[in-house]
């Protein structure tokens, strides 16, 4: 094997809030560009995951951006046009802030497999090589969208769409749309589709509609929860199975309308729609999955870090730390999986993987 192996102390996989600011905290604590720590995304530009986002999705409806450390949300975009989208903001702020700190990022570098020798992570691109003593995994969800699989879906005649595949109402227009989830995604696109298009909402459990707005203290129990069960090894799930959907004006709106009339999981699919238990049937032109993202692992695979649940077991401060290996941080997963919580994250893990490696 010819491949030179560029050595570092620590490689920061992913660019987006989480890896942002754990090269942030790794710079602060004086590692040094280049040689001290890199970081790898595989985008072509700044803005990890929210480059993909929708284009109705704006700053009136996004759940709330946190800030990175150091630098506000405010001081790279106008954040009171509320009409912004999240996909123009979010890589506007992350570029400036990539170089205001001068973050070494190496970028398009799609990292394809880590594997352990003699002591050192060798993390193999698409790209450079790279050698590295620690390393800290800031993949996010997005490249890796779930759709269980019915029976008979080799049958539909019809286009299946996940999430991740949405750009507007406009490819659903006139058309029959199934909306599976019960989750935010699924209710907001739910509420644009059905404005062009016959929708029928499909849910696995009865939508748990709550009239309140979300609040920090919720938003506590539902990190404290997923943070316990990575800590148990188990996979990390949904926060609305803890916060419940909070009725907004757009969520009433839908339920006057009827809009929101569920039904539950259909049982499997016909050549032109879908089949219940009680033998009804809906035809359908697109099933459209509101399922959910998983964390993007994959490349960590010869690390076997996932257990026989399905989860890898953390420790830590904040969890970031994986259990088996302290020389491995996951942040962005579980229980920082949001902007606040990679903040956290990001930060934790730049610590205690210094300690870890005495750097
Ligand atoms: P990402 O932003 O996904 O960044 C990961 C980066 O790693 C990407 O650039 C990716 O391309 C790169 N990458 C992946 N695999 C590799 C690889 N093998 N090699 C190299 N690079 C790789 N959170 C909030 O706090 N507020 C909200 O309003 C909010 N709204 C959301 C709306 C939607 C539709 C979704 C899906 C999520 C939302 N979240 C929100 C959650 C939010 O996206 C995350 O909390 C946060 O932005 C994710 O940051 P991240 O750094 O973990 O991941």
């Amino acid at each position: 094997n010819l491949s030179v192996f560029y050595k570092v102390d620590i490689v920061v996989i992913g660019a987006g809030q989480a890896g942002l600011s754990a090269a942030y905290y790794l710079k602060k604590a004086g590692l040094t560009s280049g040689k001290g720590f890199v970081v790898l995304d595989d985008e072509f530009g700044a803005g990890g995951a929210w480059q993909h986002r929708w284009d109705t999705l704006t700053l009136q409806n996004v759940n709330g951006i946190n800030d990175l450390p150091g630098m506000s949300f405010s001081d790279a975009v106008n954040t009171a046009e509320k009409a912004l989208q999240a996909n123009v903001a979010l890589p506007q702020y992350y570029e400036k802030y990539e170089k205001t700190f001068e973050l070494p990022i190496i970028r398009p570098v799609k990292v394809i497999e880590v594997t352990e020798r003699n002591g050192r992570f060798l993390i193999r691109t698409n790209g450079a090589q790279f050698s590295a003593r620690g390393i800290i995994n800031a993949t996010g969800t997005w490249k890796t969208p779930y759709c269980p699989k019915y029976p008979g879906w080799e049958r539909f005649k019809g286009k299946q769409l996940h999430t991740g595949d949405y750009k507007s109402a406009e490819e659903f227009a006139g058309k029959q749309v199934i909306v599976v989830g019960g989750g935010i995604s699924a209710v907001q696109l739910l509420g644009e589709i059905s404005k062009v298009a016959k929708t029928t909402w499909v849910t696995r459990r009865p939508p748990d509609f709550r009239n309140y707005e979300f609040n920090p203290e919720l938003g506590r129990e539902a990190v404290a929860m997923v943070d316990q069960r990575v800590r148990e090894g188990l996979p990390p799930n949904s926060v609305v199975s803890v916060t419940g959907l909070p009725i907004t004006p757009a969520i009433e709106w839908m339920l006057e309308k009827g809009i929101l009339e569920r039904k539950p999981m259909f049982k499997e699919y016909t050549e032109t729609g879908v089949r219940w238990e009680d033998g009804t049937t809906v035809d359908a032109d697109i099933v459209f999955w509101n399922t959910g993202f998983r964390h993007s692992l994959d490349h960590l695979t010869p690390l076997h870090l996932v257990n026989e649940q399905g989860g890898v077991p953390m420790s830590g401060q904040l969890a970031t730390q994986v259990a088996s290996d302290p020389r491995i941080h996951l942040t962005g997963y579980g229980p920082s999986a949001s902007t606040i919580g990679a903040n956290r994250a990001g930060r934790a893990a730049a610590r205690e993987l210094i300690a870890t490696l005495s750097l």
